[in-house]
């Protein structure tokens, strides 16, 4: 499925299957879940993928090829790949730990080609292995909306009472965590979307309500993953002094100014950018343990403009996920 024009929708095309270069694999994609990043991408709001583009950076597939020297795996073992697809390894980012902000890197299904497709090319490097416990489009939400959704739960600290606004694929992963750590979780939804209060509520929040409703108590941290700015000063008002607040998504409506009085007290609020290997690797080590259970809703490959409509809409109940025939080689 191809991204030529940002406002269009993705076009079904028949392309040639992509061959490795050194260090890569050849992947024979089975799901690739949805999510909110591709609309993002689709809408133009994040200016720079490469056109034409296949989207798509939560994938789940087997390995059919290798490039030279790509040894990191066998021929038809099952991984997974992200969003971040590579990183020089030279920056000063990277020889720090923190390759998600490195200077020249590369994102599935943004800056280099995704999982919409029945085959792609990723860099060994940035490959996982995949538990074994999940099956393919079961496994696929764990890459961008477990891996950021991880991220992001590290960021708000190991405070107690955590808000979550926003209950989509990343939130109904992180309560999932949360909860494993004994923390108590309040869910925000948008104000008078009752079923999106009882999901919450069934995925064990101690408290569901509107994002425009303060909880009863005053939280240590708060994530945002809903793309709305306004649930920023509304996240401030609702965390204790020390509170924070995390950003989570790649992007977000403008924030309105607000009195100093809701940051005052070391408030702090704060952004996630992508993703490291090692949040990959210490979250696909955690989720079976909890264990993570995603709840999927599957489409096939050529209905991902009715995937993508239905997560725009709020339709989407856990995470939408792409699912491949067993494809047929062209
Ligand atoms: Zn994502
Ligand atoms: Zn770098």
């Amino acid at each position: 499925m191809l991204f030529e024009t940002p406002g269009r929708q993705l076009r079904l095309a028949n392309l040639p299957t992509p061959k490795p270069g050194a260090g890569q694999f050849l992947i024979r994609v089975h799901a690739c879940a949805v999510c909110r990043t591709d609309l993002h991408v689709i809408d133009g709001e994040l200016t720079r993928p490469k056109l034409p583009l296949i989207p798509g950076h939560e994938i789940v597939g087997t390995i059919e090829a290798k490039g030279d020297g790509a040894e990191r795996f066998e021929i038809g073992d099952r991984v997974g790949i992200p969003w971040l697809g590579w990183s020089c390894g030279e920056c000063a980012y990277c020889k720090s730990g923190r390759e998600n902000l490195c200077d020249r890197a590369r994102f599935t299904g943004y800056t280099i080609d995704g999982g919409y497709a029945e085959y792609t090319v990723a860099d060994q490097r940035f490959c996982f292995p995949i538990p074994s416990l999940y099956g393919d489009a079961q496994a696929a939400p764990l890459l961008c909306a477990g891996l950021i959704g991880y991220r992001s739960l590290v960021k708000a600290g190991n405070g107690k009472r955590l808000g979550i606004y926003g209950f989509g694929a990343a939130a109904h992963i992180v309560a999932q965590v949360a909860r494993y750590q004994q923390r108590e979780i309040y869910g925000f939804t948008r104000p008078g979307d009752r079923d999106a209060e009882k999901f919450a509520l069934a995925l064990g929040t101690v408290w569901a309500g509107g994002s425009n409703e303060l909880p009863p108590e005053k939280l240590d941290a708060a994530i945002i993953f809903a793309p709305v700015g306004e649930l920023v000063p509304q996240a401030l008002k609702a965390v204790g002094k020390g509170g924070v607040v995390v950003c989570g998504g790649i992007h977000m409506s403008d924030i309105p100014s607000f009195p100093y009085e809701i940051l005052w007290e070391e408030r702090s609020v704060c952004s996630v950018a992508n993703l490291t290997r090692r949040d990959g690797e210490e979250f696909l080590a955690l989720a079976p343990q909890v264990p993570v259970r995603t709840e999927v809703q599957t489409f096939p490959l050529e209905e991902a403009n009715e995937a993508l409509a239905r997560l725009r809409s709020g339709k989407i109940r856990g995470a939408a996920v792409l699912v491949m025939d067993a494809a047929s080689p062209n």
